[in-house]
C-alpha cells in the first residue's frame, strides 16, 4: 500500500564526503525512539521511490549512522535467477507473479557485524544510487552471515547467499565509507537505454 505521507529524502551522491565517513553505532536503547523510527520510515520511503534500488544505507541520506535497509526484492532476484537456471528450457512469464514495487518489505539492519563469509567469491556487475550512471564488476563473497538489530531493537542473525549476500556486502561497505567503485575491477558507464541493473 502506498504511504500517503511518504518522505522522500535526497540521496547523497559521490564525491560527497559523507559517503566516505565511518558510520556511528546506534545505542540499542535508542532504536525504539521517534528519531530513529522516523529515519527508518524515511529510508524505506526513499528506497521505494527509486526505480531500481534494492538497498539503502543511512550515510546515503546524509546520516552517518550504522543502519541500512534491504528490499525483499533482492531475495526475489535470487529466486528468479534460480528459477531461470532450473527451468531454462521452459517459457517464463514471471511478471504476473511479481508484487508491485511499493509492496516490497524492507529488512532493517542496525549495528551490523559480519560473523562469517564464504571463501568463494563471485563476480557480478553492480551499481549504486550514490554513484549514478556507473556500473562495475565487483567480486563479493558468495555467502555471508550478519548479526544485527532489527527496527524493534531485537538482535537477529541472518545468513544470505548470492545476490542478497552481495547487497549486504555493498551496504556494509557504505557504513565503512567504501563505495563499489573502490573495489570494481572494471567500471563502465551505463547508457540510458541499456539493460536495467539493480542498485543499492
Ligand atoms: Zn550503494
Amino acid at each position: 500500500m502506498k504511504n500517503a505521507t511518504a518522505t522522500i529524502l535526497n540521496i547523497v551522491k559521490e564525491p560527497d564526503k559523507i559517503l566516505r565517513g565511518i558510520a556511528k553505532e546506534i545505542p540499542t536503547d535508542s532504536i525504539p525512539t521517534a528519531p530513529i523510527q522516523r529515519l527508518i520510515d524515511h529510508m524505506k520511503d526513499t528506497l521505494a521511490a527509486t526505480p531500481d534500488g534494492v538497498g539503502l544505507a543511512a550515510p546515503q541520506i546524509g546520516k552517518p549512522l550504522q543502519i541500512f535497509i534491504v528490499s525483499e526484492e533482492a531475495e526475489n532476484i535470487d529466486r528468479m535467477e534460480k528459477m531461470l537456471i532450473e527451468k531454462k528450457n521452459e517459457p517464463l512469464s514471471p511478471e504476473a507473479e511479481l508484487p508491485q514495487k511499493e509492496r516490497w518489505n524492507y529488512y532493517v539492519f542496525i549495528n551490523p557485524a559480519v560473523k562469517n563469509v564464504s571463501k568463494r567469491k563471485l563476480g557480478r556487475s553492480e551499481g549504486c544510487l550514490s554513484v549514478p550512471g556507473k556500473f562495475g564488476e565487483v567480486r563479493r563473497h558468495e555467502k555471508i552471515t550478519v548479526e544485527a538489530y532489527d527496527e524493534n531493537g531485537k538482535k537477529f542473525t541472518r545468513g544470505a547467499a548470492r545476490f542478497f549476500a552481495r547487497v549486504l556486502q555493498h551496504e556494509l561497505d557504505h557504513l565503512q565509507g567504501t563505495l563499489f567503485i573502490d573495489k570494481a575491477e572494471k567500471i563502465f558507464k551505463s547508457d540510458n537505454n541499456g539493460k536495467k541493473e539493480s542498485r543499492d
